[in-house]
């Protein structure tokens, strides 16, 4: 006799999962779309296998009831053929090549026809009893074509194994092995009833697949943020590594909250949360309102992507416009009035990014150099593509810059107010690209700084400055030093001090030829190692200025411990010098430090106006435009020379 209450047993734990499934709120997005299709399909076929089988079991078989028992026989062939490839649906939406199959043919044929078939199958039955019938004594058997069903379920299950492995790496390790183990389980529940037909556990086993599925791939607190309701961070990252590795073509509307850390800092962490909230759902309304289906991520300090796999750029563009003027009108967060700042553009991906690394260094970054209030349309104006572009390649051509030596260094005199000559000057890098032309130092250092090449980049500054100065040296231009600047990671060197012996040995220098600029913000950094780097320095002999002063926030007793020798005035300040109250401001800092022994130098200083002003301030030394842009070596020494007079 079948034993039934493997069935009730898989009703069970269907329904403890379709409950949490609505409990956790996860019937948007196609993945979760399509679980609960497979759910409830897998539910209704449960039921009417427990229809079916009962007959003879609590229901008495009779031939009064045999019409019913039959339509059962047969809605159950149907649905039970039909969970495969509903499961393939599932598997393309959970692995995100939908688009892959709505494109190609042969997989909605292989899809389909195995499913025509076996319905032909079982509409011959009808006249045929092949597939199965009943004998006098209304006892169920299988008949020799059944057979055909079992193959075809077979058909599905080589397919569903080798598009798993195809597209393997779309997922994760543990969502590879979830999905997988599907097949196995099933195999194995269909030869259990295939010799112990009293045995009814297909369901039961694929509703323990399910089970699997949903603990390992329906997972919300990946997906959502929790705070915001919206897709998470987690998500976007995995869903546009998805994207790229399959090549799918996607719109992203970036929209950037630019004064979001001024915001927070001002705001409570709850209310700050309900200003992004109140945008995420302004922004979810833009697409909604549009009809257009998008999915929206909260990616990280107030950046949102509204990403959409639809090609219809005026749609999109009507969309970034609307986001745009929600997101800068004021809100009203409790007691504050706040004013939103945003930055939105459209990108198009693979034709503008076509690569992970690079869009997720883009949403971090596009805020700094895009225009505000205007929607950045597919980068479509030359200029925004090729600083795009640029920014997009310049990890590679550093890394090609450093390989064949492309970098130059370039001098900036620096006059000293005092012996009325120029006795020092900045060594500044250059760098040109065949493509970009002269690369802005400040792009290329801060990318060097990040991938790690910075340190390459030192070492050969090291190199050509002590070099040049060797060679000023020999010829007898009157070079006292040279500054030269040091980044972040340079100073924060286990090595520093042996690296810049090394070049000063190599070319035979003294320790006071060499200045080491370092910025506000280095020297800031509570870091030990950049403390004790230049104090060790210091003990050798090499002086240090302190560069870009009046930027940062300074720790000015944290800075007046290191032993600095110069410092350098930033142009910000030489820009403001006819501010009256920035006048004293200046006047009076360079008053003080040049009593606790310091050297003043003003940097940026333009015009003639300017410069008066710092002659009467007393500063000591002058840098800028006014005399001298930073020249290439010949022309600096000839620059240097035509000045001795
Ligand atoms: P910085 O060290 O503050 O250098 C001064 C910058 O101001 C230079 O820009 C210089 O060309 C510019 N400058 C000087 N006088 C004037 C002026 O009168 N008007 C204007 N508008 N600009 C003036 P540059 O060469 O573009 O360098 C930018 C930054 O890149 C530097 O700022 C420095 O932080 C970094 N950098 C440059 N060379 C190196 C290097 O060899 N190593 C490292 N680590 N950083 C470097
Ligand atoms: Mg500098
Ligand atoms: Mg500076």
């Amino acid at each position: 006799m079948k034993i039934l209450y493997f069935d009730i047993a898989a009703m069970m734990i269907l329904a403890v999962i379709m409950i949490s499934l609505i409990f956790r709120k996860m019937l948007s997005g196609r993945a979760n779309r399509f679980y609960a299709v497979l759910l409830i399909h897998i539910i209704i076929t449960t039921i009417v296998d427990f229809w079916a089988e009962s007959y003879g079991v609590w229901i008495p078989a009779t031939e009064s009831n045999m019409q019913p028992r039959l339509v059962g026989c047969y809605l159950y062939f149907f649905l039970r053929n039909l969970t495969t490839p509903l499961y393939h649906l599932f598997i393309c939406a959970v692995t995100d090549t939908w688009h892959i199959l709505k494109k190609s043919k042969s997989l909605k044929a292989m899809l389909i026809i195995p499913y025509a078939i076996i319905c032909m199958t079982l509409f011959s039955n009808l006249f045929t009893h092949r597939v199965f019938y009943f004998d006098e004594n209304l006892v169920y058997h299988r008949g020799a074509i059944l057979y055909v069903l079992y193959a075809a379920s077979f058909f599905y299950l080589i397919c569903g194994v080798i598009y798993l492995i195809r597209y393997k790496k779309m997922l994760t390790s543990d969502k590879f092995v979830a999905l997988m183990l599907m097949y196995p389980l099933n195999v194995l529940a269909i030869i259990i009833q295939l010799f112990w037909s009293q045995f009814l556990v297909e369901m039961f086993m694929t509703s323990l697949t399910m089970l699997l599925v949903a603990l390992v791939i329906q997972r919300p607190e990946q997906i959502i943020n929790p705070v915001l309701g919206v897709r998470s961070y987690i998500s976007y990252t995995m869903d546009m590594k998805q994207a790229f590795s399959i090549q799918k073509p996607v719109r992203i509307i970036f929209a950037k909250l630019v004064n979001y850390e001024a915001l927070s800092s001002i705001l409570e962490y709850d209310n700050c949360m309900q200003l992004l909230r109140s945008i995420a759902s302004d922004l979810a309304l833009s697409y909604k309102a549009a009809n257009l289906p998008m999915d929206l991520y909260y990616v990280e300090n107030g950046l949102f992507a509204l990403v959409t796999e639809n090609e219809q750029s005026q749609q999109v563009q009507d969309i970034a416009k609307n986001i745009s003027e929600k997101m800068t009108a004021e809100k009203q967060i409790k007691h504050l009035q706040v004013e939103p700042e945003s930055c939105v553009c459209i990108i198009r991906c693979p034709q503008d990014i076509d690569n992970y690394e690079t869009l997720l260094t883009f949403g971090n970054t596009f805020h700094t150099y895009l225009p505000h209030g205007k929607i950045v349309n597919d980068m479509a104006e030359e200029k925004d593509r090729r600083m795009f572009q640029l920014r997009g390649e310049i990890d590679s051509i550093i890394s090609d810059a450093v390989a064949n030596q492309r970098f130059m260094m370039y001098y900036q005199p620096i006059y000293s107010t005092k012996e009325k000559r120029f006795l020092s000057a900045e060594a500044l890098i250059r760098l040109k690209d065949e493509k970009y032309g002269f690369i802005s130092p400040e792009l290329f250092i801060t990318a060097a700084e990040k991938n790690g090449m910075i340190l390459q980049i030192g070492d050969f500054v090291l190199d050509e400055v002590c070099g040049f100065l060797a060679r000023c040296e020999k010829d007898g231009l009157p070079m006292e030093y040279i500054e030269l600047n040091l980044s972040m990671n340079q100073c924060m060197q286990a090595n520093l001090k042996e690296k810049v012996l090394y070049y000063m040995n190599k070319y035979d220098l003294r320790p006071d030829q060499i200045n080491l600029e370092i910025t506000e913000t280095a020297a800031n950094k509570e870091q030990d190692i950049v403390a004790e780097n230049i104090r060790e320095l210091s003990k050798e002999g090499i002086n240090f200025s302190l560069d870009d002063y009046g930027t940062g926030y300074s720790n000015l007793s944290r800075i007046m411990e290191l032993p600095f020798h110069i410092i350098k005035l930033d142009k910000s300040l030489a820009d403001r010098v006819n501010d009256s109250r920035i006048k004293v401001l200046i006047k009076n800092t360079i008053q003080m430090l040049q009593e606790i022994g310091m050297e003043i130098v003003v940097e940026g200083v333009e015009t003639e106006e300017t410069l008066q002003q710092f002659l009467e301030m007393g500063c000591d030394y002058i840098q800028g435009f006014y005399y001298s842009k930073p020249l290439p070596e010949q022309e600096f020494v000839k620059y240097v020379w035509e000045n001795e007079g």
